[in-house]
């Protein structure tokens, strides 16, 4: 401990602290206009000096770092002239009036506090710059630029996209886009970091232009992807003006991406459904709740008792908590008496938690988010992390740019595939045989760790003589990556450690899916690349609870917390007090099959556009044409409740209910109700409770708050005994937290696997069956890109179209050239399971031969195209590999 004299008081404190840092904590107020607590110190206000015994000159408090026995003054006649003198110089060519608009300014308060007015600063006349709106959530007004700088650094240090530049010197010194006169124009991937960062409003959010200054601020989840930024949501007349990131999360750091700061409006959409409703006639009527309940309750019983419970499948929903999955599948399989249960991780991530269980024991991520920083080395495979992930995604590409290697296998040339040291653009569809040459060279250059294999690996001579075959010349042949580059980039995941490996849907979505994914522990495995700070196997989950939406059971052969229905039915049946089925549940894929040959007739689907986002759309209109019955609970019509749905349950938003989220680094995160949900919208628990009371099962379903599922469910798991909602108040916990005094796990198999020694995974190559052709010349890859999210419920409802209007067909300027198609227009794009239109656009990110499009847009549903083959472990659709051709529309 440090211990340190400040304005004649004593106080202590740890080293590494800052003079400021010290002072935000002891709550002495200096203005410090160029610090940001995300950023490195800067020093050039020099508003924030203070007097330090034995010092000449005052001194920065923002970088002079706290050192034992230092005697500091920060409040003097002469370092108040001083300060009054700094912020004078800064207002000189201010626009007073905006003081007064915006008094909530960190700068204005500064003024205010000084007592600074455009008189004491002998103001001739405020700088006069246009303001630039172009853009559909940041406004620019450089007249009320101070030259911080923090908008510049904040870029750079935080996102990596440089968009803003210093030129010019002196007083002539100002700050520009790297566009010419509109912002919109910019490389700007609208992050929000520099108009959160910005003192003044010079880089303002429209959100607070429009709304006004929140009144209260309360902590949350992001309501989109997996890594599960922590937000801080503005709340004035409860209603949302705004949100910011949360400084400390070990998630986030105090950085969101777009959809996350931005595309909250969609809670406020003119078509949100806050009404139940049931469908007569093929017309929508809005119900009480009673009559939506017992319609719903009616119907399912009579087709149970026609058809057996197994006739009734259900879905839970990576988009609603864990408890609401965990009473879905608890209603599943004690109401309805059905293992027919699933959720959407059966089209994204089930691979990997398969994969993952069967090689290491835990399906789930084996570090932290935490483990970027201490990385050395990293392989993302199949994964646009900048864009899909982004704030995971801006954090490895940091420690890229402060030179950390990285190896990108993805046949697309993604933003981070630009900075990679090796990129490995393979065929899609080659995964294995390209992983499984990168085994061989670690082998056959000795790049293998001798000793960790020895301790903790089963069947390496098994393994080895397999492996052998798999030269880096013989997998060429089939993945089209030069043997070199695979022998590079073997040898550097192997040496260069610690190594990290992020996969994403790029692994998962193919026929071997989990294949690929067990082909990538084997790397990890044979390197000792896992169980230690910087490694590990780490997928990064597409929605933001599609991990806890499994794990909580929402899984035709697997209870809470991943007990198999195989071994674990006795206990489960003890703990809900009911007996519970044994037959044999379907998956979502086989649901859909079910129905289409008949034996499936009613299906209850929690927050999922499911008709939209499987692939092969029009065989999978034959399946829920086949139901008799189907429920959708949502807050939208989205198209699955549109074309089949005959009651529809409204549902409460993120924003509107209490629960817990599961990111990607299993870590359990509180979700907060920050407003009222409309009308007669319900938190998803509350609807799954109301129906249990309706079928006359209420003894089971009696909770009255979230918190009291959650309590349900620590007794069923211990993995998350010890995180209780008191716990996790002010940070997430990463299970398995068994107890209440553990703090949870960031590392997984430190020491050893669950099963002890493990067995590396001798994987044959199986091409997938959808194959080019003559006909069908091109592959369609399908994807997310940054603006959009999944099916485009939520961020369609935003200004975010305003930035990306539709999906793009993402083609080589070649191939492009070749057929003669312009950017922008609009192409027929022809598979042998459908067609659909969209704009095409010239990008060198997809190599020729190969074309590439999102799913988000309703208007172009690019499922009516995609092929309907299956991962062969458990069904995911291979997205990935659609045989297409490519019409120009004739006008
Ligand atoms: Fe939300 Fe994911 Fe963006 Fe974070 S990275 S703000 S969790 S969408």
């Amino acid at each position: 401990m440090l211990h340190v004299e400040i304005n004649g008081n004593n106080y202590s404190c740890e080293e590494g602290k800052t003079l400021l840092n010290l002072f935000h904590e002891i709550g002495i107020h200096v203005p410090s206009l160029c610090f940001d607590p995300r950023l490195q110190p800067e020093s050039s206000c020099r508003a924030c000096l203070v007097k330090i015994e034995g010092k000449e000159h005052l001194q920065p408090s923002c970088s002079t770092y706290v050192s034992d026995g230092m005697k500091v003054v920060t409040h003097s006649k002469e370092i108040e002239e001083y300060r009054k003198t700094v912020l004078a110089m800064l207002a000189k060519d201010y626009p007073f009036e905006e003081v007064a608009k915006n008094p909530d300014k960190e700068f204005h308060q500064w003024l205010h506090h000084y007592d600074i007015t455009k008189n004491s600063c002998d103001q001739e006349h405020a700088i006069n710059i246009n303001v630039d709106t172009s853009h559909p959530f940041i406004q620019v007004d450089m007249s009320r630029c101070i030259r911080c700088t923090r908008c510049v650094r904040i870029c750079n240090e935080l996102q990596g996209q440089f968009v803003w530049h210093v030129i010019e010197r002196g007083e002539q010194t100002h700050i520009i886009a790297n566009s010419q006169n509109s912002f919109a124009k910019s490389s700007c991937v609208s992050c929000g970091a520099c108009a959160d960062a910005c003192p003044t409003g010079a880089i303002e959010d429209k959100h607070s232009i429009k709304y006004g200054t929140a009144e209260k601020n309360i902590k949350s989840v992001c309501a989109y992807c997996g890594v599960g930024c922590e937000i801080n949501v503005g709340v004035k007349d409860e209603k949302i003006v705004g949100i910011h990131p949360v400084y400390d999360s070990p998630v986030n750091k105090g950085h969101l991406c777009v959809k996350g700061r931005y595309a909250w409006e969609y809670v406020y959409a003119a078509d949100r459904i806050t009404e139940p409703m049931i469908k007569e006639n093929g017309e929508w009527k809005k119900v009480s709740w009673k009559d939506a309940l017992q319609f719903a309750a009616k119907k399912l019983t009579a087709i149970k008792m026609k058809y057996g419970a197994d006739g009734v499948a259900l879905l839970g929903s990576a988009r609603a908590t864990n408890e609401e999955n965990y009473l879905i599948q608890k209603f599943a399989r004690t109401v309805i008496g059905t293992n027919n249960i699933d959720n959407c991780a059966r089209v994204c991530h089930q691979p990997t938690a398969k994969a993952m269980t069967i090689m290491l024991g835990t399906g789930a991520a084996t570090n932290s988010y935490d483990d970027i920083e201490q990385a050395k080395t990293f392989l993302v495979v199949g994964s646009n992390a900048t864009e899909n992930h982004p704030v995971v995604g801006a954090r490895i590409k940091q420690m890229v740019l402060k030179g950390a290697n990285l190896i990108i296998i993805d046949p697309r040339k993604t933003e981070l595939a630009s900075l990679a040291k090796y990129h490995l653009q393979l065929k899609p569809g080659t995964n294995i045989p390209l992983l499984n040459a990168m085994a061989n060279a670690m082998l056959t250059e000795s790049l293998v760790d001798v000793d960790f294999i020895e301790e903790r690996i089963d069947n390496w001579n098994d393994f080895k003589n397999f492996i052998t075959y798999w030269t880096p010349e013989k997998a060429a042949k089939v993945c089209h990556v030069h043997p070199q580059l695979i022998r590079d980039a073997a040898k550097l995941y192997a040496k260069a450690k610690p190594a990290m490996c992020f996969h994403g849907l790029g692994v998962t979505e193919h026929v071997q899916g989990t294949e690929g994914v067990m082909a990538l522990v084997n790397l990890a495995l044979i390197t000792g690349n896992i169980g230690k700070p910087g490694t590990g196997i780490n997928p990064l989950r597409g929605q933001n609870n599609v991990q806890g939406s499994a794990a909580m059971g929402c899984d035709p052969a697997v209870y809470t917390g991943m007990a198999l229905i195989k071994t674990e039915k006795n206990r489960f049946e003890d703990l809900w007090q009911t007996p519970l089925p044994s037959n044999k549940g379907l998956n979502l894929l086989e649901m859909m099959d079910a129905a289409a040959a008949g034996n499936l007739k009613a299906m209850w689907i929690m927050g999922y556009d499911t008709f939209f986002s499987l692939p092969d759309a029009n065989a999978k209109q034959k399946s829920f044409e086949s139901l008799e019955f189907v429920i959708v609970q949502d807050m939208f019509m989205n198209e699955t409740a549109k074309r089949f749905a005959n009651v529809f349950f409204p549902v409460a938003s993120s924003f509107e209910k209490e629960g817990t989220f599961m990111n990607s680094e299993r870590r359990i995160q509180k979700l907060r109700r920050v407003i009222s949900s409309p009308q007669n919208a319900k938190p998803d628990w509350e609807i799954v409770c109301d129906m249990a009371k309706t079928m006359n099962h209420q003894n089971l379903f009696n909770y009255s708050t979230a918190e009291e599922i959650w309590n349900e469910i620590r007794q069923t798991w211990k993995a998350v005994y010890g995180i209780t909602y008191e716990r996790i108040e002010d940070a997430g916990i990463q299970w398995p937290c068994a107890s209440l005094t553990d703090k949870g796990t960031t590392i997984l198999h430190t020491k050893n696997f669950p099963a002890g020694k493990v067995k590396l995974a001798k994987i044959k190559f199986a091409p997938s069956p959808e194959k080019t052709s003559k006909q069908y010349p091109f592959t369609l890859i399908t994807g997310r890109r940054l603006y959009h999210f999944n099916a485009g419920t939520m961020t369609y409802r935003t200004p975010v179209k305003e930035i990306e209007e539709t999906d793009l067909l993402y083609m080589h300027p070649n191939d492009a050239q070749r057929l003669k198609l312009s950017d922008g227009e609009e192409i027929n794009i022809i598979s042998k399971y459908g067609s659909a239109i969209l704009p095409v656009h010239i990008h060198t990110s997809s190599k020729q031969g190969e074309v590439f499009t999102t799913f988000s847009n309703k208007n172009v549903f690019i499922n009516k195209i995609t092929a309907p083959f299956r991962d062969n472990y458990v069904e995911t659709p291979e997205y990935k590999i659609t045989a297409v051709r490519i019409e120009k529309i004739d006008k």
